[in-house]
Order: C-alpha cells, then sequence, then structure tokens
C-alpha cells in the first residue's frame, strides 16, 4: 500500500458526520497512513480522540479568517491542542459564531423559516455554523435539500447571508505560531486567483494546500508552481465532511511521502 497522507477533514465536532474516533477508524480502513482532522475553529477532537495507533496524526485546524474583506480559511497544523492561547482563541471564535448564527436565524425568520437558538443548539455540539443551520431548514421542510439552502439563503451575498465578526490574518497567523503550528493556506481554488493567493500567502504563511478534494492535477498545478516560486510548503486534502459533503471521499486528495516528510521536518 503507498504512503498516502489526508491533511483536511472535519469530524463531528465541527461540520463532519464522523466522530474524531470514527474518522480515524476509517482513515485506517482505507489504508491511509497519517492524518489531520482539522476542524473549523476547533480543536475539540483532539480531545475526544482515544487510541491513535496505526496511524499517524497530526494535530490541526481550519481557522476562518478574513482578507481584505474576502473570506480566507487557514489551517494550522503542529499546534497543540492544550495551548492556552490557542483554546482562548477557539473560544473567541465560538462566541462570534453564536452571534453571527442568532443574526442569521433572526434574517431566515423575517423570511418566514422559523429556527430558534434552542434548536440549533440542542441537536449540535461543537463548532455550530451555516451548514447546520441548513441542516435545520431542511429538517422543517423550509427548503427541499441542503444546496438549496445554501443558493437561495445562506450562501456568501445571498438575501440571509452575514459575514458577521471576523478575526484577522495577522492574528490567526500569530495564534497558530504560538501553539507551535505551521500556518498553511487552504483551497487556495476557491479564492479569487493568483495574485490574491500570491499576497495572503505573502503575510507570513509556511505552505499552501496544492491539491484538494476531488480537483483534477489540471486545476492543482497553478499552487504547485506558485508554492514552488514562493519556496512555501506543499499539503493535500480532502476536506472530507462524510455524508455533510457527499461526493468528496475521504483521501481524495492526498500526500506523498516525501512531502509529507518535508512538512513533518518544519513542524
Ligand atoms: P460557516 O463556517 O458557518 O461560514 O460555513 C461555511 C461552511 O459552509 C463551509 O465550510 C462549507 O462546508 C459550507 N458551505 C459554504 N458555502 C456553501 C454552498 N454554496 N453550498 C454548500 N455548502 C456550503
Ligand atoms: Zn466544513
Ligand atoms: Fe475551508
Ligand atoms: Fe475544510
Amino acid at each position: 500500500m503507498p504512503f498516502r497522507a489526508d491533511l483536511h477533514t472535519h469530524s463531528t465536532c465541527s461540520d463532519g458526520s464522523y466522530t474524531p474516533q470514527d474518522l480515524v477508524e476509517l482513515a485506517k480502513a482505507k489504508g491511509l497512513s497519517a492524518l489531520s482532522i482539522t476542524d473549523h475553529d476547533t480543536v475539540e477532537a483532539y480531545h475526544q480522540l482515544d487510541i491513535t495507533q496505526g496511524i499517524q496524526i497530526i494535530p490541526g485546524v481550519e481557522f476562518s479568517t478574513a482578507w481584505k474583506d474576502k473570506s480566507v480559511h487557514i489551517l494550522g497544523y503542529g499546534i497543540d491542542p492544550a495551548s492556552p492561547l490557542l483554546l482562548a482563541f477557539c473560544a473567541k471564535h465560538q462566541e462570534r459564531r453564536k452571534n453571527r448564527n442568532s443574526a442569521i436565524l433572526k434574517l431566515l425568520s423575517s423570511h418566514g423559516m422559523a429556527i430558534s437558538d434552542k434548536e440549533l443548539y440542542t441537536d449540535y455540539k461543537g463548532t455550530i455554523g451555516r451548514p447546520h443551520i441548513a441542516d435545520l431548514m431542511v429538517k422543517k421542510g423550509y427548503v427541499a435539500d441542503h444546496k438549496k439552502a445554501f443558493q437561495k439563503y445562506l450562501g456568501d451575498g445571498k438575501c440571509c447571508f452575514i459575514p458577521g465578526a471576523q478575526f484577522s490574518l495577522e492574528e490567526t497567523l500569530s495564534v497558530i505560531k504560538t501553539a507551535g503550528g505551521l500556518s498553511v493556506l487552504a483551497h487556495p481554488h476557491l479564492y479569487h486567483g493568483v495574485r490574491f493567493v500570491k499576497e495572503v500567502l505573502q503575510q507570513g504563511l509556511q505552505g499552501i494546500e496544492c491539491d484538494y478534494a476531488c480537483f483534477p492535477a489540471s486545476k492543482n498545478a497553478p499552487w504547485h508552481k506558485l508554492a514552488e516560486q514562493l519556496f512555501l510548503l506543499k499539503t493535500a486534502g480532502s476536506d472530507f465532511h462524510g455524508e455533510k459533503k457527499p461526493g468528496i471521499p475521504l483521501g481524495a486528495s492526498c500526500m506523498d511521502e516525501k512531502t509529507f516528510s518535508t512538512l513533518i521536518q518544519s513542524l
């Protein structure tokens, strides 16, 4: 079995459908050599994980941030999940999300789709955001499916979308560094072109997620080129969410042994 490392996945601690332990078991069953659980704005998975024998686990997190008013996701690898500064920053994110979720629910209610804060927080634990709201919209029969919820109401710029408070890229990078981690730009494919990505990378990132989800080699190639130009680390990950994002299997994008060792040596 060739070496494969998937360094971008989500568990039930954010918007994935597998518990951290089940995710580790699935990764082992799929023959992965290394895995990182990179939940949105939380490292709770690392406090829940029990048994990690048989696979190398790289502690990780995916922070939402903004650069020039545009949403950007930063992966932190090799962080200490017990770092007090990191935990305080995650708590700040939870507070930010609580306020934002309430505001989104108010907007939905004004569009005839009532969902109470209680309904949102009774059903879910960990980081709660738009995907959980979308689930409830489906459950309550307001929309046919998750996709419609985003397309019509929750997607960026739609009528019930609000960005909410944001934490700066600078603060995010500094927290990751203090917690002993490296900062990697997640899914450059999804942003605003090479110029924008280059500008973000030059703010002090150490790496870039060149291979992402199910994107073909042709779509990953520009990011490999940019990583080489800027002497940055390359990473890869599926952004696996289980049934919450159907069609993207665990291990859809993986690192080989050489790229992985380069990253590990830098941690
Ligand atoms: P939030 O962190 O609350 O802003 O939610 C962002 C998450 O919502 C992303 O990680 C995606 O999983 C999901 N998401 C964002 N846009 C869409 C979309 N258009 N369709 C489906 N899911 C989306
Ligand atoms: Zn997600
Ligand atoms: Fe992301
Ligand atoms: Fe992600």
